[in-house]
């Protein structure tokens, strides 16, 4: 089924490939906890974004805040609750994904939108090990259960352009293949140290740099 500005798209596969790897280990690890985790939201279009935004708001005043007038006048929808702030959403890059837990209720199996649910917590202190940031930690509009991984849009990763979220995530990677790395999202000697390592083992030049190519080698 095609997505629409008001469907979700969950597909995993849809997400930037460093995410989805890191994502499907969390997963993994949310359900080894005995949780049943609901991915709601992957990428996202630009156009479902302008809708998102336009809820809660005048036509006048999603376009000033830089919807298209056209889509603008389209969805704007004033007596709505807001549901979002930004029209610069980490879901259009591929780089974010709500996840929460479901479980039966009175028999019947229920999503829990909940922030302060037992599970919900656990799935948050899940996420952020495996380099996710969660909206829900966030001291102004938490939002939960959003998790999203700043900076995934470069091409080449290095010690002078990368995130921590995405230099956690490289670390882990880097550990997986056998390389000495501390998980802490820092970017250092040593990390430059293990990205060397690992491009001599490919016969590439040492220049700490990891490069699309590069990436998609790491994660395999
Ligand atoms: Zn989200």
């Amino acid at each position: 089924m095609a997505n629409t500005v008001t469907t979700q798209d969950r597909e995993i596969k849809h997400l930037n490939v460093l995410v989805q790897v890191q994502l499907n280990r969390a997963i993994k690890e949310i359900k080894a906890k005995g949780i049943n985790p609901l991915v709601v939201e992957t990428l996202r279009s630009k156009e479902r974004q302008y809708y998102l935004y336009c809820q809660g708001r005048t036509a006048a005043e999603a376009n000033k805040a830089g919807v298209p007038a056209d889509y603008a006048k389209k969805y704007a929808n004033p007596t709505a609750k807001k549901v979002t702030w930004t029209l610069d959403s980490i879901h259009i890059q591929g780089c974010a994904v709500d996840v929460i837990p479901q479980r039966k209720v009175n028999g019947k199996m229920t999503a829990i939108w909940n922030s302060q649910d037992k599970e919900t917590k656990q799935i948050i202190s899940i996420m952020e090990k495996y380099g996710f940031e969660p909206g829900a930690n966030w001291k102004t509009s938490p939002d939960s259960p959003h998790f999203q991984v700043k900076g995934c849009r470069g091409t080449t990763y290095s010690a002078s352009n990368t995130t921590k979220w995405v230099t956690k995530m490289i670390q882990f990677h880097l550990e997986a293949k056998g390389y000495s790395v501390t998980i802490d999202g820092i970017w250092g000697a040593k990390t430059t140290a293990a990205v060397n390592k690992f491009r001599k083992k490919c016969g590439w030049k040492e220049n700490g740099k990891l490069g699309k190519n590069a990436i998609k080698v790491l994660i395999a």
